[in-house]
């Protein structure tokens, strides 16, 4: 009689606990890290009001996306929400405050990928979405494709119901005056000032455009997010590169060069000069670092930005996260507009080289 009672106690508390397994979801603890692009950013350049408004702008940007993921929310929505900040920030080179063509124009690309199931959405050469990292998604949730470039991009956006602007939205006068002085320092024509901007003012304050010209060729944005589910996702939004031709395409756009996420292995956002991004697959090479190679996710970040990029003379940095947690940066420039976050945790931010 006893055994049989021990018996039922034990099949009775062997079920319930199988219950409780059963009902938990497995919970990761949610973790974010962005970049607002790396480039030759230096203290003196910066000032202490640039350096103040650009670490508001990272913090505005990762809370953002730290939000979704607190709730609960998919790292998906958190990059959208991340880079959403930076697009609306005329500070960080995407959506208002994109850089300019050596024509003129403001010409945005963007890209997304969901780690979950290596969907992936991009735009290049966009002109009117508020908002290209929507775009970008809209492509891969509502086309058959993962790029659409130029105005037919555009078009599908609108047709998207993305909130859509005129040209002249993104238009800053800092960046338009940077690339009028790297214009007229390499003996290239000087574009007309776009339609339906203000006129140039000459209370602008000078301090203004003083920035190095060399700031302004940077600055794109880029996010990685783990969420709770253990699911990952990386995005990335960006003018391009200053002075770029009409029509060029950077790396930003382009999947398993600036943006790439597999929950096999790890979730990338690029920034720096895109050719060489391009030529290395440099967000792919990192994961495939840490799937085939086992190898920690900073050290995986930190061979291929310090001795693969380099070699090629390339520059830039990364930002990345693993479904397990790590989260990593490197960049070989003097700085990279980052921070992180991790659950219960604090945000950790720099912009020069020589922070942690
Ligand atoms: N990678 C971007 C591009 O080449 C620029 C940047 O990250 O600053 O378009």
């Amino acid at each position: 009689m006893r055994k049989i009672t021990y018996a039922f106690i034990g099949a009775f508390g062997f079920t319930m606990m199988s219950v409780g397994i059963l009902a938990q979801q497995p919970q990761h603890h949610w973790a974010i890290v962005v970049h607002g692009g790396a480039g030759v950013i230096e203290r003196s350049a910066l000032g202490p009001n640039g350096d103040k408004d650009y670490r508001a702008g990272l913090d505005r940007a990762i809370h953002a996306g730290a939000d979704v993921l607190a709730k609960g929310g998919t790292s998906m929505d958190a990059v959208e929400a991340a880079i959403h900040v930076f697009e609306d920030d005329p500070l960080f080179n995407a959506g208002k405050g994109a850089v300019f063509t050596r024509e003129g124009k403001n010409e945005m690309d963007a890209s997304i990928m969901d780690g979950s199931n290596l969907k992936a959405g991009a735009v290049a050469g966009v002109t009117r979405p508020r908002h290209p990292i929507s775009a970008a998604r809209a492509v891969m949730e509502k086309s058959p494709h993962v790029l659409i470039a130029g105005p037919g991009a555009d078009t599908f956006a609108a047709s998207a119901g993305l909130e859509m602007e005129e040209p002249s939205y993104f238009f800053t006068e800092s960046r338009w005056q940077a690339l009028v002085k790297q214009l007229k320092k390499e003996g290239k024509p000087i574009p007309p000032r776009p339609a339906g901007v203000p006129p140039e003012s000459s209370t602008v304050p000078v301090a203004q455009f003083d920035e190095s010209p060399a700031m302004h060729r940077y600055g794109t944005t880029g996010v990685v997010a783990l969420d709770k589910n253990g699911n990952i996702a990386a995005g990335t939004s960006t003018g391009g590169m200053q002075g770029k031709m009409p029509g060029r395409i950077g790396d930003s756009p382009i999947i398993g060069a600036g943006t790439y996420a597999s929950n096999q292995s790890c979730a990338v956002s690029g920034t720096g000069t895109g050719e060489y991004f391009i030529r290395l697959g440099v967000a792919r090479e990192v994961c495939n670092l840490v799937l085939f190679k086992r190898m920690k996710l900073q050290d995986a970040v930190d061979q291929v930005i310090h001795k693969e990029l380099e070699a090629l003379h390339g520059d830039g940095g990364v930002i990345a996260v693993t479904p397990d947690g790590q989260m990593a940066w490197s960049f070989n420039t003097p700085g990279m507009f980052r921070a992180r976050l991790a659950e219960g945790g604090k945000v950790e931010m720099g912009i020069y080289n020589d922070e942690k």
